[in-house]
């Protein structure tokens, strides 16, 4: 059985029980994100995907603005090139 301690991806909080923690699924090159539950997302895990822990509700939103970032600046990015 693995016993690596897991962490959250977001605040780095140690895994202690299983209380609502939630998993960030993304996939270089494919434009999204999805976030569900750990107990819905059992093993084994689909390769190509990075899969990220997180706590809980406060840190699922903090990736996800993390996320809408990175689209914010890719859409800025795309909107500026199209100007010149
Ligand atoms: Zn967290």
């Amino acid at each position: 059985m693995d016993v690596t301690t897991q962490t959250c991806d977001v605040c780095g909080r140690e895994k202690r029980e299983v209380n609502h923690w939630l998993l960030a699924i993304v996939k270089p090159g494919f434009e999204g994100i999805l976030i569900q539950p750990v107990e819905a997302a059992q093993p084994p895990r689909a390769p190509g995907f990075i899969y990220e822990d997180l706590c809980g509700q406060a840190c699922a939103h903090t990736r996800l603005s993390r996320y809408l970032d990175e689209l914010n600046l890719l859409f800025t990015a795309t909107q500026e090139s199209e100007k010149q």
